[in-house]
């Protein structure tokens, strides 16, 4: 996933967007939907030891690959573009990850990039979204200041990663 992200500001609007679905709680609301609220509950007070197995189980396989929502994704988005403007990172920076996604998602790609896609909707509607808020924001523009590339591939080179 880092060779698709391009600077630091971009990386922290990708993490910022992951952060903001544990914030609102999509994956518990998500987990509500699908076992519903009793079962829940007897994970949490421990009287169904069979249910316990099959949730965790769950957990590790299907649930997490179950779609975000749409307006998931769009909160997602919109509370990541929060977080990043009180700190010095260009808050727009994560749609340059979109941009390549969309490109990559014509041809081949790997698993990391199927299981992101399966879990994370990515459609226009989300770029133009991000745009609105970006309008609201006033607009401000990236440069190498707030997106901060140069020390973001530095950093890429030092990893042991392939
Ligand atoms: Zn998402």
């Amino acid at each position: 996933m880092l060779k698709f992200i391009d600077n630091e500001a971009t990386l922290a609007g990708v993490l910022g967007h992951e952060i903001a679905h544990a914030e609102r709680r999509h994956a518990t609301n998500r987990m509500t939907k699908q076992y519903g609220v009793q079962i829940l509950l007897g994970l949490v007070l421990g009287d169904n030891p069979s249910e316990i197995v099959n949730v965790t189980a769950n957990l590790f396989t299907g649930f997490a690959l179950l779609a975000n929502s749409r307006s998931d994704e769009s909160e997602a988005d919109e509370y990541s573009m929060k977080y990043l403007s009180s700190t010095t990172y260009y808050p727009g920076a994560i749609t340059y990850f979109f941009d390549k996604m969309l490109v990559k998602k014509g041809g081949a790609s790997g698993g990391s990039l199927e299981r992101f896609f399966s879990t994370h909707p990515l459609d226009e509607d989300r770029i133009s979204h991000i745009n609105q808020l970006l309008a609201m924001m006033g607009n401000p523009k990236p440069t190498e200041a707030n997106l901060l590339a140069s020390s973001y591939k530095k950093m890429l080179k030092e990893l042991p990663i392939k």
